[in-house]
């Protein structure tokens, strides 16, 4: 069975500027897919070439099986059968709610419009919104019209350009989350584009981390946090301090945390450098340890405190301690490094 989106080898020109390069990556029917990334990385204009708005220079994208992409074959993007929801919603201000949704589904005889609509607007819970007009909804209802708007067509896929980014975080990934929900409800494909790692772990499936126009990883949001493969992928992803260390010898290389080799560190030669990777949770209050980190600064967080800490050579680690682990400034902190997350480069 071909997948429902399938990406090979793709490249996007502007000129002289590659702005995607020998991009791979395929979704399967119901599967949300996730391009992440910093700003300019390449995520619009990978939407924009699965939608047909941009021509690919190299390699070719299938929707079903159909090929509908290369740089010998295009096919318009009004024949795609793909679903389009933008940052800035791009409602149509002066149709109502009904009108907006209804408004890929002129086509429909009267009645039969009037159903789907109204079964849309149900989903996206605005059931009681059909007569308003735009600028009577908030942020987040109208970014519901809007996902309800582009899948009243029945697309064979849903591409979501950064579709959260006007609205404030804590809306961000509520609604990430109710998205998510309700695409899976239906079974709907979807590609999410992102610069916000929050918003990919609330949505996707599977990410796919971009820099420059390239692929860093494809992975869970797991294994990208807990096994980036790049200094890239551990910079972006998560909090985390990377030190650079030296292997002391077979039975305790890392003696700065108290790090021995077992088969996920590897066994690096004595006097190697190597990077490892450090986040805030890895690094755990421990008061029998002989690991003593003196306390640079520390901030409060209500259940935690977040404290900055400084190995003997000075590089920096954070640990998130219990709030009730007060120990000021200047003074020593015992920790234990969690060895099962610590990630070497
Ligand atoms: P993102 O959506 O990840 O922020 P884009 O896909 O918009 O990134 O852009 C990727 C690269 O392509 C950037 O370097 C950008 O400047 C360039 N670019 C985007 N659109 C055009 C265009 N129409 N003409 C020329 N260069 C473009
Ligand atoms: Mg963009």
């Amino acid at each position: 069975m071909p997948r429902q989106l399938e990406l090979q080898s793709v490249s996007v020109n502007y000129g002289d500027v590659v702005a995607a390069k020998d991009i791979s990556f395929g979704l399967g029917a119901g599967e949300i897919g996730c391009l992440l990334g910093p700003s300019g990385c390449g995520k619009t204009t990978l939407l924009r070439a699965i939608a047909g708005f941009e021509p690919v220079s190299a390699g070719s994208i299938s929707l079903h099986g159909e090929l509908i992409s290369s740089p010998s074959h295009n096919v318009p993007p009004e024949q795609r059968r793909v679903g389009m929801v933008f940052q800035d919603f791009a409602l149509f201000p002066h149709l109502s709610i009904e009108d907006n949704v209804g408004f890929g589904l002129r086509t429909l005889a009267r009645r039969e419009r009037r159903r789907r609509v109204e079964e849309l607007l149900e989903l996206v819970g605005l059931g009681d919104f059909h007569a308003r007009f735009p600028h009577e909804l908030s942020g987040g209802q109208q970014q519901r019209v809007a996902l309800a708007r582009a899948l009243a067509p029945e697309p064979e896929i849903i591409l979501l350009d950064e579709p959260f980014s006007s609205l404030d975080s804590a809306l961000r990934e509520t609604l990430a989350v109710e998205v998510r929900a309700l695409l899976k409800a239906r079974n709907v494909t979807a590609v999410l584009v992102t610069h916000d790692q929050h918003e990919a772990f609330a949505m996707a499936d599977s990410i796919t981390l971009l820099n420059e126009g390239e692929i860093v990883q494809s992975d869970s949001a797991y294994n990208l946090y807990h096994h980036p493969r790049t200094r890239f992928a551990a910079a972006f992803i998560g909090d985390g301090a990377l030190l650079t260390l030296t292997a002391a010898d077979d039975k305790q290389w890392l003696p700065e945390i108290g790090l021995s080799p077992d088969s996920e560190t590897g066994h690096p030669e004595p006097g190697a450098l190597v990077q490892v990777l450090v986040r805030p949770e890895d690094v755990v209050y421990d008061p029998q340890s002989r690991v003593q980190l003196t306390v640079l600064r520390r901030a409060f967080r209500g259940a935690e405190f977040l404290y900055t800490l400084a190995l003997p050579d000075g590089q920096q680690v954070q640990c998130l301690a219990s709030s009730q682990v007060d120990v000021a400034t200047g003074e020593a902190l015992p920790v234990r490094f969690n060895q099962r997350h610590i990630v070497l480069l």
